[in-house]
């Protein structure tokens, strides 16, 4: 793989959940890694209530780490009602700065589509009514969720977390607002229409993530995935489009913080 010009960058993760317990023990050190390889803002992912007060907590302690909260479709059995009252609570505070991750996750082993449904339509008009962007969670759903999109026409738009559909469903969510996250499935030669995809869209539709731990890099599977690696992917990126390094780096980063909305949040 031909290098870019990753040993210099400036990479937003936008979507990294940080405040998992299997780091607990290596945070420090894995920001400095991350930041020390270019990666100088965190988006960290919420995924149920039990851990969004410890993640507010990991990300108040680092500068640069700004947490986004919300019921993950993945851990429907987890969430009650109480949660979307506890959640609105939470998004006045100032510094969360996106309602997520949410979505619907209908794979075929993956369960209670209908309470999947509900839980994401409320969290939809929670973002709506407080003006925050949205982390999409997408598997086998893209139809369904844009048509809800459609309907609520969220300001700002927010990002396809992990995206894998279509160039078509890509145009889709590019005409709601939206940008599409691009991480570590890209790093596969496998990923053939993926790529093809990602090659073709205009770049302002494009921002990185790692989805760490999870999501691991062609060639580093088996380990989990840190934000240090979002400069590997930018080299693939890279060697896909058009622009050149300095052009796309500086893309990536004003898209990002265009659709989260995260101008007066940078320090
Ligand atoms: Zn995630």
């Amino acid at each position: 793989m031909e290098r870019g010009v990753s040993g210099s960058g400036r990479f937003m993760d936008t979507h990294c959940h940080l405040d998992f317990s299997l780091f607990d023990s290596c945070r420090e050190e894995l920001l400095f890694t991350a930041r020390a390889k270019g990666v100088e803002a965190i988006v960290v992912p919420g995924v149920d209530s039990e851990r969004w007060l410890r993640q507010l907590s990991v990300c108040r302690t680092y500068s640069s780490v700004y947490p986004a909260l919300g019921l993950h479709p993945c851990f429907i059995e987890k969430h009650n009602k109480n949660d979307l009252l506890q959640l609105e609570k939470l998004l006045q505070e100032d510094d969360v700065v996106a309602v997520g991750e949410i979505g619907l996750d209908f794979w075929p082993s993956s369960s209670l589509h209908d309470s999947q449904v509900e839980y994401f339509e409320s969290q939809l008009e929670l973002a709506a009514e407080y003006e925050l962007p949205v982390l999409l969670h997408v598997r086998k759903a893209h139809d369904q969720v844009l048509k809800r999109l459609r309907r609520l026409q969220l300001k700002p738009g927010g990002v396809v977390h992990a995206f894998s559909g279509s160039y078509q469903q890509a145009k889709q969510y590019i005409e709601l607002g939206f940008c599409l996250g691009v991480g570590g499935a890209l790093t596969y030669e496998r990923a053939k229409r993926l790529r093809k995809v990602v090659a073709s869209l205009p770049l302002s539709a494009l921002v990185l993530e790692t989805d760490a731990p999870d999501m691991p890099l062609a060639g580093l599977q088996g380990m989990p995935n840190r934000p240090e690696n979002l400069p590997l992917v930018f080299d693939v990126l890279a060697s896909l489009r058009v622009e050149s390094a300095e052009e796309l780096m500086r893309g990536l980063w004003d898209n990002s913080v265009r659709v989260l909305a995260l101008e007066s949040h940078l320090e």
